[in-house]
């Protein structure tokens, strides 16, 4: 029944507590949503329970259930997330020019990192006797939080921007939720979202909003930190694509907490990647002044106007001595491709675009050619083909007939000619 390794949820702008036992979303104290909340641990009691041997072998986000704020009668709503690769990405680094290893969160359930934060979603969702889920999405945390509530037995209804990819409407359909795409833009199907949750209370997945469902991002950090302390060597930089920023900021506790924890010795600089068309974040960052609202990129999973967890995102630069970086959009496409290429990891445009970040961030001296980089890859590609048809070139037509593949590659050399 109980929950005591939770001590507080704390208010990160006033530093106001509430009782983590309630479904509270945002400090009442301040305007709107601004009042995001943190979740408080108390690390002893989590140390105490805590008991998986750090050995690289994971099989799930569920590894880390001692650090997750989930009561202990909770059942759990899983698909297995988490546990993805850190993949050694040799001919990746030597297009760089940089050391660069790739952790793949595309390969997660639904296809994409979002899926650490769902489980916990829809767990707390459960636990707390709501019936129906809900969240505004461009179109990842949706078909995720569907995946999620479909296993879990909940209904799911969302609110997608009217201009979401179709390929990630079909997904969260398939689950079986209703998605309700709303003539109006990402920050509008939001604002409308919880406008709903307050209405009806149904229970809101939103990332920056919800304290809760983000906190399963840090296992992110989790999972690297082991895996950097399996292999010896904590990279220099971990590079992380940025929407709502909460990815950053999730992954940076995470790893964090084990540094803390003694797992490891030392930490990574967090490299927070944004679109140049949609670059809040990064501007806030940089003390750029206002940051105009507009938000275009081929990314869309990145297209984000006005960031809820800027100041979680920003700390975590902050803190760990990082920084942000913009791309455009040709750079995020060349990326994909990049990496679809030489390592054999397909990503959709937000996932490749923290491979874009680390070679601008190389080109800007930002990082050293003899450090080490992790680039996570948030999202599969085929969440999103058309986008990478803009990167490639496009299939080549030809006649069945073998004299129009000589005309491409030479030959056939007469010595393998009738050779049978
Ligand atoms: C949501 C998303 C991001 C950004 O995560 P935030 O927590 O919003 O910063 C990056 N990549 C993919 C594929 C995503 O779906
Ligand atoms: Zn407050």
């Amino acid at each position: 029944m109980t929950m005591d390794h939770v001590e507080t949820l704390e208010c990160t702008l006033c530093e106001a507590e509430y009782d983590p036992d309630q479904v509270m979303y945002t400090c009442p104290e301040h305007e709107g949503v601004a009042g995001i909340l943190e979740v408080i641990y108390d690390y002893d009691a989590i140390n105490d329970a805590f008991d998986a041997d750090v050995d690289g072998v994971i099989d799930s986000q569920w590894k880390y259930e001692a650090f997750l704020p989930v009561h202990d009668d909770a059942e759990v709503v899983t698909l297995g997330e988490g546990g993805t690769d850190l993949f050694d990405a040799p001919h990746l680094s030597d297009a760089l020019g940089v050391e660069t290893l790739v952790k793949d969160d595309g390969r997660n359930p639904t296809g994409c990192f979002k899926d650490r934060a769902s489980s916990i979603a829809v767990t707390k969702a459960k636990r707390a006797g709501r019936d129906v889920v809900t969240c505004a999405s461009t179109g990842n945390a949706a078909a995720s939080l569907a995946g999620y509530a479909a296993r879990g037995g909940l209904d799911c209804r969302i609110f997608v921007p009217g201009d979401a990819p179709e390929g990630k409407l079909a997904q969260p359909l398939v689950y079986g939720a209703d998605v309700l795409a709303v003539e109006g833009s990402y920050d509008e199907a939001y604002d409308l979202s919880v406008d709903v949750t307050d209405a009806y209370g149904w229970y809101n997945r939103n990332a920056a909003i919800n304290p809760f469902q983000v906190e399963g991002k840090r296992t992110v950090g989790h999972e690297l930190a082991e895996q950097s302390a399996v292999r010896g060597e904590v990279p220099d930089w971990i590079a992380f694509s940025m929407g709502d920023g909460c990815t950053t900021a999730g992954a940076w506790k995470g790893f964090r907490e084990f540094h803390e924890l003694g797992y490891v010795d030392d930490t990574p600089k967090m490299l927070g990647v944004q679109a140049e068309g949609a670059s809040a974040i990064h501007d806030a960052f940089h003390e750029h002044g206002d940051a105009d609202e507009v938000a275009e990129t081929v990314a869309d999973s990145i297209a984000v106007g006005r960031p809820r967890n800027t100041v979680k995102a920003c700390r975590a630069l902050e803190e760990s001595d990082g920084t942000a970086v913009l791309v455009d959009d040709e750079a995020i496409l060349d990326a994909e491709t990049l990496l679809g290429r030489t390592e054999g990891i397909y990503a959709e445009p937000a996932g490749a675009a923290a491979v874009a970040g680390v070679r601008q961030a190389v080109a800007e001296g930002v990082i050293d050619r003899d450090e080490t980089v992790v680039v996570n890859s948030t999202g599969f590609g085929l969440k999103d083909t058309a986008g990478a048809q803009r990167a490639t070139e496009g299939v080549t037509p030809i006649d069945p007939r073998i004299e129009e593949v000589s005309a491409l590659y030479g030959g056939p050399d007469p010595a393998t000619e009738g050779a049978e």
